[in-house]
């Protein structure tokens, strides 16, 4: 259920080819890689920061949708899904029981937590009701609840909507099937690949763990997109036959459709059903859009769920800064992702934690700073802030004025600031800081930057 960590892994070895990172990689504990994840989408980036790494990749993006969402987009490209209805309360549950009655014949139904986290299942999120009382019931429970699953963090999600799905795990002719399957794209081969196991459902984490030879990939050409000679390999190794074998073809085909017109980030399908009378189709749906991409297609900006994501993020998003919150005890303010990530190393050097990474874009004016300090400011952790400017384009008297017009209008802030301007007019920039009367440290070296963190550190 939980499976995205299995995507997650595969993201991370594809992303590190060097054999350093990967055997630094091993010799994280599990826990805590599954921990880092549930913190972040930003999988490349935060594993990055783990291993001090200098080597910053673009960092991707990338907006969640909820499973509900992710159903509708698959099911408009034919692909073929567990059929439900969403519901805000205990009402609209058993309103969109008795449609699934209707329309589809469900006399059961299973009422599942719309949240950004999987393993719901395990956390007691998905619940078959049998007749309406338990429909009222289960979604009574659900809904309002915080829910706590391997990925939330121990903090759980609040639930405020419930997706009433038809139950599609009926007996029948043949037993039922769960698979595993997942698209993404492979940055080392640089084209998309298909994911797929017999051992889908519940467990597909220790699968990938403990026997990662029963997970195939299959390898897109962009020029001829999917074969299909492909989608029936896959078929094939999935173990089926006959109408079902034929059903899956299907499957494969739409899915990768669905994934390329939509440029999505990533597909994971958790599981992929057998169903007893031979169908094939998605009982879950992780779907995520790339960012990058979704000025292509305007009306997925109506499905982003702010209640989802971070507050703080949320906050920097709308300022234009990009903006992820850590662990650690250093606020960083910096321009640039290759530069964020070197102070974040410095910060570590220095023997502190960076408490974010947060990229102020091309243009550090007193706005920007100034937001910028809002947010980092926000964070109770935060023991000193570390400014990190680069004045290439932007000059650094600007940069330096813009602080200094911040710090003023925010008034008396509680702790420590570094600031190391590097670039253009550094000096006069230096000059003004010093000036200012402000408790402001100033540095042009980064050398000397991490000395004033360790100062901070051993006062
Ligand atoms: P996740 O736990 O967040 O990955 O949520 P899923 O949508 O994958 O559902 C979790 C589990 O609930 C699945 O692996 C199935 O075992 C079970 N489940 C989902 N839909 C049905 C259904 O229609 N009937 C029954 N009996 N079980 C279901
Ligand atoms: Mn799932």
């Amino acid at each position: 259920m939980n499976s995205n960590y299995l995507t997650y892994l595969h993201y991370i070895n594809l992303t590190l080819t060097s054999q350093y990172l990967q055997n630094e990689l091993k010799q994280i504990p599990s826990p805590k890689k599954t921990q880092k994840y549930n913190q972040k989408t930003q999988i490349r980036f935060v594993v990055m920061v783990e291993f001090n790494s200098f080597t910053a990749q673009n960092i991707s993006n990338e907006m969640n949708i909820h499973e509900y969402q992710g159903k509708a987009i698959l099911k408009s490209f034919g692909v073929r899904i567990q059929e439900g209805i969403v519901a805000d309360n205990v009402e609209q549950a058993v309103e969109a029981a008795k449609k699934l009655k209707e329309d589809f014949g469900s006399d059961w139904v299973v009422v599942k937590a719309q949240i950004h986290a999987g393993g719901r299942g395990k956390g007691g999120g998905v619940k078959l009701a049998k007749n309406l009382d338990d429909v009222k019931e289960k979604a009574g429970a659900i809904l309002g609840m915080q829910l706590v699953t391997p990925q939330t963090g121990p903090e759980g999600k609040l639930v405020s909507k419930v997706l009433v799905a038809q139950d599609v795990y009926y007996p029948g002719a043949t037993e039922t099937k769960e698979f595993y399957m997942s698209v993404l794209l492979d940055r080392a081969a640089g084209r998309n690949i298909i994911m797929y196991s017999t051992e889908g459902g519940m467990d597909i984490e220790e699968v990938a763990e403990h026997t990662p030879h029963l997970i195939f990939k299959e390898e897109i050409d962009p020029k001829v997109g999917l074969q299909g000679f492909q989608a029936r390999k896959i078929a094939f190794n999935l173990g089926l036959s006959g109408d079902a074998f034929k059903d899956m073809v299907k499957f494969v085909a739409a899915l990768y459709k669905a994934y390329d017109a939509t440029d999505s980030a990533m597909f994971e399908i958790n599981p992929v059903l057998k169903t007893s009378d031979n169908k094939i189709l998605a009982v879950d749906a992780k779907v995520n859009l790339d960012d990058n991409a979704l000025f292509r297609h305007p009306d997925f900006a109506a499905l982003r769920d702010t209640a989802e994501e971070d507050p703080m993020e949320v906050e920097a998003s709308l300022s234009n800064l990009n903006y992820v919150k850590l662990d650690g005890n250093v606020g960083c303010m910096v321009n640039g992702a290759g530069l964020a990530m070197a102070t974040m190393d410095i910060i570590k050097i220095a023997g502190g934690e960076p408490a974010n990474f947060l990229d102020v874009g091309g243009t550090a004016n007193a706005q920007t700073v100034k937001a910028a300090f809002n947010i980092i400011l926000k964070d109770p952790n935060v023991k000193a802030i570390l400014i990190n400017i680069f004045g290439g384009i932007v000059r650094c008297d600007r940069v330096a004025q813009g602080v200094i017009d911040a710090y003023k209008e925010i008034g008396d802030i509680p702790v420590p600031i570094i600031v190391r301007l590097q670039g253009t007019n550094a000096v006069e920039a230096k000059t003004l800081l010093d000036e200012s009367g402000l408790k402001v440290k100033s540095a042009i070296l980064l050398k000397e930057a991490a000395d004033r963190v360790k100062e901070v550190f051993a006062a």
